[in-house]
C-alpha cells in the first residue's frame, strides 16, 4: 500500500540530485574550517539572509539553542512566544542547558505578539529581576496555522528591540515557505534580526542540517557554543552538499506544498463532520478538528492508517497535516476522498 504521510514535512527524502551531490562533494574537516562544501554552504546561507556570517549545525533544535546561549548568559531572560516552537518542543533546552529565563507572552493566532505585551515584558533595572536580553519570533509560526510573519511586523519588532538595546533571534525553521508565501526576499523577513536559524532538513528535503546566520562576531561565538553541545563535525561536506541543492533548486517549488495545503482545506471544508479556517491556511501547515461525535479521535486516526494515511493528532480532536515534495495533488485528491468516506461510513452506520 502506498503510504501518504502527512505528519511533517520532515518526512521528505533527499533527492537524487542531493544524493548525487552528496556523493561528488569534496570534503575536509570542518573543525578546522577546511571543508569547502561546508564553507560555500554557509556562504550562501549568509547571502540569501542578508547576514555576514553563518553556521552549520546538524538540527533546527541545536540551531536556536546555539543562538540562545550565545546571546544570554545564565540567568537572563528570553521573551518567548507562549505557542513557540522553543518554548514547546525543545525539550527546555534553553533552560535546562543555558540558564536562560524564558518569559512567556500569549501569540495572537497569526503568530505574531503584540508590540505592546513585548514591551510590558522587558523587565526595568531592579535587583529582584532576572535582565531581559532577547526577544524570540517564529516564521512561519509552526503551532498558528504555518502563519508568515510579515517583513513590517518583523521590523516592528526589532525596531522595539534596538530601542531598549535587546538582541532579537528569529527561529525561521520554515523562512522560505514564508518568503514564498508572501511574495518576498528572505532578507526582507530577517532585516535588523542579530541571529537567524533555519531549516534544510523540513520542505526543502534535505536530509539533515540547519543553519545559523548573524554577524560575524555572533557566528564566531555561535560556533563555540556549537563545540560545547557537540555539534562541531568532521567530513560534514556531505551534509552541506544536500544543502546547497536545496538551497538552489527546493525554494521555489514551494509554492506547490502551498497550493496542495490550500486545496487540502478547501476539501476539508467540503466535509461534514470536520472543520478548518480556511483564511488561516497560508503555507504548507494545516489544521482541522473533528467535529462528529459518533467518531472518536483515536478511531478516526487508525481509520485513516489502515488507508495509508499519516497525519498529527495535535489536541483532543484537533489534527495537523503538513504538505511537502512527497506529496502530490494526485495525492491530495486521494487523501480528500478517504477522508470522506471514513467520514461518510460513520454517518451511515449510526443512522
Ligand atoms: C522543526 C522546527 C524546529 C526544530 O528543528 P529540528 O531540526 O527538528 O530540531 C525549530 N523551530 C520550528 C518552528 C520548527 O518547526
Amino acid at each position: 500500500m502506498e503510504i501518504i504521510d502527512l505528519r511533517s514535512d520532515t518526512v521528505t527524502l533527499p533527492t537524487s540530485a542531493m544524493r548525487e551531490a552528496i556523493y561528488h562533494a569534496p570534503l575536509g574537516d570542518d573543525v578546522f574550517g577546511e571543508d569547502p562544501t561546508v564553507n560555500r554552504l554557509e556562504e550562501m546561507a549568509a547571502e540569501l539572509t542578508g547576514k555576514e556570517a553563518a553556521l552549520l549545525v546538524p538540527s533546527g533544535t541545536m540551531a536556536n539553542l546555539v543562538c540562545a546561549l550565545t546571546h544570554c548568559a545564565r540567568g537572563e531572560e528570553v521573551i518567548l512566544g507562549k505557542r513557540s516552537h522553543m518554548f514547546i518542543n525543545e525539550a527546555g533546552g534553553v533552560s535546562a542547558l543555558g540558564g536562560i529565563h524564558p518569559h512567556l507572552i500569549p501569540n495572537q493566532p497569526d503568530g505574531t505578539m503584540l508590540l505592546q505585551e513585548i514591551e510590558d515584558a522587558i523587565r526595568g533595572d531592579n535587583l529582584h529581576y532576572p535582565r531581559t536580553r532577547l526577544i524570540c519570533l517564529e516564521n512561519t509560526h509552526n503551532q498558528c496555522y504555518g502563519s508568515p510573519l510579515t517583513a513590517v511586523y518583523t521590523g516592528s519588532v526589532v525596531a522595539l528591540a534596538k530601542h531598549r538595546g535587546l538582541s532579537t533571534h528569529l527561529d525561521g525553521a520554515r523562512i522560505f515557505n514564508a518568503a514564498v508565501a508572501l511574495g518576498v526576499d528572505v532578507k526582507e523577513l530577517t532585516r535588523g534580526i542579530d541571529s537567524v536559524s533555519f531549516c534544510l532538513s523540513k520542505g526543502l528535503a534535505a536530509p539533515v542540517g540547519s543553519m545559523v546566520c548573524g554577524s560575524r562576531a555572533f557566528i564566531a561565538e555561535a560556533r563555540r557554543n556549537r563545540k560545547v553541545l557537540g555539534g562541531g563535525m568532521r567530513q560534514v561536506g556531505v551534509i552541506a552538499a544536500a544543502g546547497i541543492v536545496a538551497l538552489e533548486e527546493m525554494v521555489d517549488r514551494l509554492a506547490e506544498d502551498h497550493a496542495n495545503a490550500r486545496r487540502l482545506a478547501e476539501g476539508i471544508a467540503q466535509i461534514p463532520g470536520l472543520s478548518i479556517d480556511l483564511a488561516r491556511v497560508q503555507t504548507n501547515i494545516i489544521y482541522f478538528d473533528l467535529e462528529s461525535d459518533r467518531l472518536a479521535a483515536d478511531e478516526f486516526l487508525s481509520r485513516l492508517d489502515k488507508k495509508g494515511i499519516k497525519l498529527l493528532r495535535t489536541g483532543s480532536s484537533r489534527f495537523r497535516m503538513v504538505t511537502h515534495h512527497g506529496i502530490s495533488s494526485a495525492e491530495i485528491d486521494t487523501v480528500l476522498t478517504v477522508l470522506g468516506a471514513v467520514i461518510k461510513r460513520v454517518a451511515q452506520l449510526q443512522s
